[in-house]
């Protein structure tokens, strides 16, 4: 395993210099248009995919449900995408700038919507799940962490207002299936599942002309975040991601990667291997932190030194927790939980 490489130095190959300004699109191989919407985070954007069918177009992934992503849509098909209509929607996991605006695209365009099994389900846990209710998983998730009480108390007062907003979710799908084939002008996309990220990302790769619509999977420049969830506690997530991404390192060295975050590039391989290797970095800063009995609280100031908004913070001790776990499930640590719940972990 190569060492200390870290993510944003991974030398890649980017094709274009810019993103599409917004409401315009570039054509980054033959029927895939790259847009991009606006995200109301400090990732401030998603590249989204339109791919081109002789009676319709393929969307892929609905950018974040606002208002101002609802607008930019339907005024994309009146200019840059004009004369031809909506007609399916694919997205490649549940998270909210990649299927949050399922419900509204569906519905406004009368079109299906094609997804994993695993990420519908995830989508709809979250979406109904009532606002006391996150409040008490996320409480319960902040003590198992050791998270200090103000802390929690800003995240909770922000959670419960999120899950009351009223949205309009999809209300069926069609599910698609790791080795899927699915076929958009007359060329396969092959389904190709990533997970970690996501429980069941489908990454579309086009063997044709070696074009893979990476999702969150591999992203240029970004670690992808992979954490452990309230509702799994015990799960291995990380282990998860590294396994699926030794499967994506199968496909073509000349692969144009498309990914939903910064720019296309060419690299995936070596992207993949700095991906792994940053990981393998910050297991062993992990390792090294429970040198001492330690929570997940504080091992997340380790691993993430920097300051962290609330928003920030939740992703960072999930991605803490989940090389905790993966330490605990390989048995290079112990997990115990002391008189509150909070757990330990400690270097066996
Ligand atoms: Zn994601």
């Amino acid at each position: 395993m190569p060492t200390s490489v870290r993510p944003e130095e991974t030398p890649l190959d980017f094709p274009w210099a810019d993103a599409p300004e917004q409401e315009t699109c570039i054509e980054v191989a033959p029927g895939v248009h790259w847009i991009r919407m606006p995200l109301p985070f400090a990732l401030d954007h998603i590249n989204l995919w339109v791919l081109e069918e002789s009676d319709g177009w393929v969307l892929v992934d609905s950018g974040f449900d606002s208002a101002v992503t609802q607008e930019i849509w339907s005024r994309l098909f009146g200019t840059v995408f004009a004369g031809k209509k909506p007609k399916r929607l694919i997205c490649t996991h549940h998270h909210p700038d990649h299927m949050g605006l399922a419900g509204w695209l569906t519905k406004t365009f009368d079109i299906p919507l094609s997804t994993t099994q695993k990420e519908w389900d995830a989508f709809h846990l979250w979406s109904r799940l009532e606002p006391d209710a996150v409040v008490q998983m996320m409480s319960r998730f902040y003590e198992r962490g050791g998270v200090s009480s103000d802390r929690q108390e800003i995240d909770l007062r922000r959670r419960k207002d999120m899950s009351a907003r009223e949205r309009i979710t999809p209300k069926a799908f069609d599910r698609i299936e790791g080795a899927d084939e699915i076929e958009i002008d007359g060329k396969d996309w092959t389904v190709n599942i990533g997970t970690g990220h996501a429980p069941e990302l489908a990454a579309l790769f086009r063997a044709d002309d070696k074009v893979l619509i990476s999702g969150d999977q591999v992203l240029p420049r970004i670690s992808p975040n992979v954490s452990v969830m309230p509702f799994a506690l015990d799960a291995d997530p990380l282990k998860d991601f590294l396994d699926s991404l030794d499967r994506f390192r199968t496909l073509p060295i000349d692969t144009l990667v498309l990914p939903s975050h910064k720019l296309p590039f060419y690299g995936l391989h070596d992207r993949i291997d700095a991906l792994k290797s940053h990981h393998m970095d910050r297991l062993d800063d992990a390792l090294t932190a429970c040198d001492e009995p330690i929570t997940a609280a504080t091992a997340t100031t380790v691993l993430f030194p920097r300051a962290l908004n609330d928003h920030q913070y939740f992703f960072a001790l999930g991605e803490t927790l989940a090389h905790l776990n993966f330490l605990w499930c390989d048995g290079q640590i112990s997990r115990d939980e002391d008189e509150s719940g909070t757990f330990i972990f400690k270097r066996m």
